[in-house]
């Protein structure tokens, strides 16, 4: 018998406390070890989407916080590598936990700040801008480490980094798009739409 619409209830039996991996991009902000700094599932879902990831494919997640973007990559394809770029030391500690508990233990972590800590990595088919954003010259340096065909997003939630993006897509093209999320919360004993900051994003293939 046909059952498409899985009727009989087929489960997914998973060991008590193991947790199931969803296939799809943008998996809950629960599954990574983080301190409020975390691109959230929702705009996290929009940033691969862009980034396309490729079967084998290598990615500079700069401004990596917890590798959440680095390590969504990776889980695309087990061909699939990842250089996280993270200046502070408890961050790059924790991108390599959520690394080692996610599955994907060889994404690279390089403990240092954009640009200079990009220098002599192996070149980026696609770079996620997360964080560092703020001097353009980090956005110039993975720019110029692209080959043809790469990819580049920036996401920005700045007025200044935003005026940045703005600018370079008058000049370079590519998509510009604002992601603008609100969550329902509580107002008093009733509910309300709680709005999270706009984020800039830029995505332009070289
Ligand atoms: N995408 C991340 C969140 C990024 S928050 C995630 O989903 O977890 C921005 C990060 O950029 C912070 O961790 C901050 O330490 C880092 N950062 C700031 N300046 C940077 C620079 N010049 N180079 C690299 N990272 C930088």
């Amino acid at each position: 018998e046909v059952d498409p619409l899985n009727t009989v209830g087929l489960e997914v039996v998973a060991a008590p406390g193991a947790r199931v991996l969803p296939l799809a991009s943008g998996i809950p902000d629960s599954l990574f070890e983080h301190d409020g700094q975390i691109t959230k599932r929702e705009v996290r879902a929009i940033t691969l989407s862009a980034l396309a990831p490729r079967q084998g494919e290598l990615l500079w997640d700069v401004g990596a916080g917890s590798g959440s973007v680095g390590i969504e990559w990776m889980l695309r394809h087990p061909a699939n590598r990842a250089i996280a770029v993270e200046p502070r030391p408890d961050r790059a500690a924790r991108i390599a936990r959520n690394a080692a508990a996610l599955g994907t233990p060889d994404l690279r972590i390089v403990q240092g700040a954009a640009p200079a800590a990009l220098a002599g990595l192996p070149a980026p088919d696609a770079v996620f801008v997360g964080g560092g954003g703020t001097d353009p010259a980090v956005i110039d340096a993975a720019w110029s480490a692209l080959s043809a065909g790469g990819r580049l997003v920036v996401n920005a939630v700045t007025l200044e980094t935003q005026a940045d993006l703005i600018a370079r897509q008058a000049r370079w093209g590519g998509e510009l798009v604002s992601i603008q999320l609100a969550r329902a919360d509580a107002v008093g004993g009733f509910r309300g739409w709680r709005p999270a900051m706009p984020v800039a994003q830029w995505s332009v293939e070289k």
